[in-house]
């Protein structure tokens, strides 16, 4: 028996409603706020994440998908969305659109990491990226729109932190404050503290271990390290966000785990549980594009993990939705009828309907069972006197009623004229 790989899932049909609400509920969201659709390559060179992502950080050194293909490229499957993103915004020419470019995309994200709940090595991300715009009004856009998602697709308990790390400008100092403050402690760090004091200091500031976390709580603070424009950034941003009627909490420990972020920094929270999971989360990162090879440009966005959302809007107790049932089954009596029964159904699908058919011969009993299986609003009946004259016998699986010696043309007028809305 062969298993799916771990960290991965199979998505059944019994499960399609739920994500496609999800999904769409994220198109949706994105086009009212005028985000146009942007869908990049599975795979990218590997360089584009090292170079946009951060050597150091845990995703490039240990969560990436790296292969050699066959003419000797390296090449990374898509970790991430905005990297991705960026690289198309500079090879396609959307640098001479209007600013700011609004772009989102659905994407599965491939991320060799510690299964957990929610937390798959191949999941989705709902995200978006604003491209071309510094003003902190840019940074409430992107919050207010995963606020919205959340909304929308009816998740009640979320909640929102927000934090500064700085910039090009100020941050250089502060690393070096934190590392100061750092080296008298590291025989009292867990080792990946000692590996992060090397490599990506800020997330010093993340450790969940408890030994490090007297440590933080004494550390000097990003927020509190800003230079003027980087405090005249975050006052806005927060100002803006208090206008608007959007709760937030300052954490002046969250950093993100990549390398590419400036200025704004946010995380939601499911705030259900005890322990708080995040639901999603982006910032600024206005370095990036001139990291990538294009001229400086600002940028802000955001990514949100998916599954985690389903995950949590099960917990919250929302029903499973159910997938929607077919129009009408059709059950035929032996082989002569079969014939006239296939022509029926297809008739039927040219005009919209969702029928489906027995492909064997069994007993009606057996047939019904089936039309009940698929939550058929009608059975129809085809016997050898149906065959016959080109007839059908209709059942209304709800009432029982039948109806016989219908036309095609009647049963199809009474179909189409009793479709339920879509769900
Ligand atoms: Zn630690
Ligand atoms: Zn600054």
């Amino acid at each position: 028996m062969y298993r799916r790989p771990t960290g991965t899932e199979d998505l059944l049909p019994n499960q399609q409603p739920a994500w496609r609400f999800v999904v769409s509920t994220a198109e949706d969201t994105a086009a009212r706020f005028g985000y146009g659709r942007i869908d990049t390559p599975t795979f990218e060179e590997t360089a584009l994440f090292v170079r946009g992502v951060g050597e150091g950080t845990d995703l490039i050194e240990q969560e990436t998908y790296t292969f050699e293909d066959r003419g000797g490229s390296k090449l990374t499957l898509r970790s991430e969305g905005t990297a991705p993103a960026m690289r198309a915004y500079l090879q396609d020419g959307l640098q001479s659109a209007p600013t700011p470019v609004r772009l989102y995309y659905v994407t599965s994200i491939f991320r060799y990491d510690r299964p957990q709940r929610g937390r798959l090595r191949e999941h989705h991300q709902f995200g978006s990226e604003a491209i071309g715009e510094a003003d902190g009004a840019m940074d409430v856009e992107t919050i207010s729109m995963l606020a919205s998602f959340y909304r929308n697709v009816g998740l009640r308990s979320v909640a929102l932190q927000l934090n500064s790390i700085g910039d090009a400008l100020c941050r250089p100092a502060y690393v070096e404050l934190l590392k100061r403050y750092y080296r008298p402690h590291l025989d009292e760090v867990c080792t990946n503290c000692r590996v992060r004091f090397e490599k990506n200091p800020l997330r010093l500031l993340d450790c969940k271990e408890d030994r490090c976390q007297p440590i933080i709580a004494q550390a000097p603070k990003p927020a509190e390290h800003l230079c003027s424009g980087c405090r005249d950034h975050f006052e806005r941003v927060q100002r803006l966000l208090t206008a608007l009627g959007q709760p937030f909490t300052l954490n002046d420990r969250l950093v993100r785990g990549l390398g590419y972020y400036t200025r704004t920094v946010y995380e939601f929270y499911g705030t259900r549980e005890g322990a708080q999971a995040a639901l999603g989360g982006g910032g600024r990162y206005d370095g990036l594009i001139e990291e990538l090879g294009g001229k400086s440009t600002p940028a802000v966005g955001f990514g949100c993990g998916l599954e985690r959302v389903l995950l949590t809007l099960r917990e919250e107790g929302h029903e499973t939705m159910a997938a929607p049932g077919i129009d009408a089954y059709v059950c035929h009596v032996g082989s002569e009828a079969q014939s006239w029964a296939l022509q029926v159904a297809g008739r039927l699908r040219d005009h919209g309907l969702r029928v489906v058919t027995t492909p064997s011969d069994r007993r009606v009993p057996a047939q019904l069972r089936q039309a009940e299986h698929y939550r058929a609003r009608y059975a129809l009946i085809v016997g050898e006197e149906e065959a016959r004259t080109h007839t059908l016998s209709l059942r209304s699986m709800a009432t029982r009623e039948e109806r016989r010696n219908l036309s095609l043309e009647s049963v199809t007028q009474l179909l189409l004229s009793s479709v339920p809305d879509p769900q």
